[in-house]
């Protein structure tokens, strides 16, 4: 009878120890161990393993308690590599980028015999409809004159062309597509330009005008827009985005992405701006906020001027290189204030898009008017980009969110100061004075303008140099930014801007699992080094989406 106690106890004691074990043991997806994992919260603090269920981060720590809590599905050793949060780009054209994947990539060209040379091979491939080009820059042509249109209508005197500049702002048409547009020598319209020389047209169009012409491109088919989006995600997860901010879309656009992602082919996040068009408006005001694991839409995209490069950027005084020219509005002032009085209204996010330092102050001001002090709206100007000294301090005051993209000074450093002079090139790119404004501050690429890679925003940001090490110490060095806030706002900072922080751009315990696995140490490597990072494997949700 003793003996059979004892055993019986022993019984006992065994099967409890197991459920405790069992219990400790918790079930779920995926377990990545010995990494080196970037968390971004306050502290800046890293671990060493990452637990995920069901989409969501369940546990950061290190890899031996992990393991002892956990048994995954899916156990992932990722041998010393590098995990970040999924990159956000606070700044892009996705799908514009996307649909221009479909045109004749002009980027790079050198010369206007080039593009030339490049359209045709396009057209003698793609022979049907419009010809479409976009990415020259006649900053980087030994002539640096916009071009004009003779010898474009010699190669397509039957067929429209339109082949639009980096930056979009302006664009070159040949005859053919003038026709189609209406647009006669001395055509005068408000925020853009038509531009007649001798009497003739020179095919050159600025800001408003390449809408009229581009308003006349037949409308895509569905098949060409699911292919656009679907190739943008592809190339955008390849280097470790996981959300994009789309700036400036038309509803009907909005639904469509939203299907795609319901049908669980489009599977990027979008965070979508609308354009600012009466439609828009109506839509949205209607229908309320737009909230989905992958669609976020409350916001309004609104330009203010045009860009440097093209000196449609409204500046306070003349462009040095241009006297008596100093950019313009693309609206006007009554405009810009009866739309953020509605946006106000309505408690939307209002983003405008601001260059020079006229069409800046003109936003902050009507801002001010509508925030009045102290806020959490999260109004942004996007770019914010030549800055008065005397304005710097209206972020702060108002928290308007200048939304950046650090690519953008070191592509223009080689002729901003020309533009500008050497006096208002200091409030130019001045990202540092912004951020200090309210110690957050979101990036971006604004690409197809600039290249999709984060690495490169990253690189920018922190060295203020290009590809080719130019200029020696950094281009306006006492802006650039330090790793931890370059890195921040590829994360934190820009899900902040998008009303996202609590649920993305950390990786804590809750948030969605999207992070990145890379193999370079952003936080130690050398500036040359960050250019040569490459991404493992792209996460979203817990779903391995990219990988080599
Ligand atoms: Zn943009």
């Amino acid at each position: 009878m003793k003996q059979f106690l004892i055993v019986r106890t022993c019984y006992l004691f065994f099967c409890g120890f197991t459920l405790i074990s069992c219990s400790q043991k918790q079930k779920i997806d995926l377990l990545i161990c010995n990494a080196k994992i970037y968390i971004v919260d306050e502290q800046f603090s890293t671990a060493t393993a990452i637990a995920i269920n069901k989409g969501r981060i369940v546990a950061t720590g290190d890899t031996k308690s992990l393991q002892a809590k956990y048994t995954a599905a899916n156990e992932l050793n990722a041998k010393g590599q590098f995990i970040y949060p999924g990159f956000i780009d606070a700044h892009t054209h996705f799908y514009r980028y996307g649909l221009g994947l479909q045109t004749a990539d002009l980027a790079g060209t050198n010369s206007w015999e080039e593009i030339l040379q490049k359209s045709k091979s396009f057209a003698s491939e793609n022979k049907d409809g419009w010809l479409i080009g976009r990415g020259w820059d006649q900053n980087d042509w030994a002539i640096k004159e916009f071009p004009a249109k003779e010898k474009l209508d010699l190669l397509f005197p039957d067929r429209p062309v339109l082949l639009t500049r980096i930056d979009g702002h302006a664009a070159i048409a040949n005859q053919t597509a003038l026709n189609i547009a209406g647009l006669k020598p001395g055509y005068m319209l408000t925020g853009g330009l038509v531009e007649t020389k001798n009497g003739m047209l020179t095919g050159m169009l600025l800001d408003n005008a390449v809408s009229i012409v581009g308003s006349k491109v037949p409308e895509p088919s569905s098949a060409q827009k699911k292919e656009a989006l679907l190739d943008a995600q592809q190339n955008c997860f390849a280097v470790g985005l996981t959300t994009v901010d789309d700036c400036g879309l038309n509803y009907e656009e909005v639904l469509f992405i939203d299907s795609l992602q319901k049908a669980g082919q489009l599977k990027m996040r979008i965070y979508a701006m609308l354009s600012d068009a009466t439609e828009n408006y109506n839509f949205l005001f209607k229908r309320g906020k737009i909230k989905t694991d992958r669609l976020d839409v409350r916001s309004f995209k609104v330009y203010a001027d045009g860009a440097l490069g093209s000196r449609g950027a409204a500046l306070l005084q003349p462009y040095t290189d241009k006297p008596a020219w100093s950019g313009f509005l693309l609206r006007t002032q009554a405009h810009y204030d009866s739309v953020a009085s509605l946006i106000s209204q309505h408690d939307f996010q209002m983003c405008t898009h601001a260059i020079g330092d006229s069409g800046n102050r003109t936003v902050l001001k009507i801002y001010g008017k509508y925030l009045k002090a102290k806020n959490d709206k999260r109004w942004r100007i996007e770019h914010a980009q030549v800055i008065s000294q005397n304005d710097f301090k209206l972020f702060g005051k108002y928290n308007i969110v200048p939304s950046v993209q650090p690519a953008h000074a070191t592509s223009d450093m080689y002729w901003a100061a020309a533009r500008l002079g050497p006096d208002r090139v200091k409030g130019a790119y001045a990202y540092k004075q912004l951020l200090d404004q309210n110690e957050w501050m979101p990036l971006g690429t604004d690409f197809p303008v600039e290249d999709i890679s984060p690495f490169k925003t990253f690189y920018a940001a922190v060295f203020r140099i290009d590809a080719k090490a130019y200029p020696d110490g950094g281009f306006q060095v006492e802006n650039a930014l330090t790793r931890r806030e370059a890195l921040k706002g590829m994360t934190l900072w820009a899900a902040r801007s998008n009303f996202e922080e609590n649920e993305k751009g950390s990786l804590e315990k809750g948030k969605m699992a999207d992070f990145i696995i890379v193999n370079k140490d952003l936080l130690v490597v050398s500036a040359n080094e960050i250019l040569n990072t490459t991404v493992v494997a792209t996460y979203i949700g817990g779903e391995k989406v990219w990988g080599k």
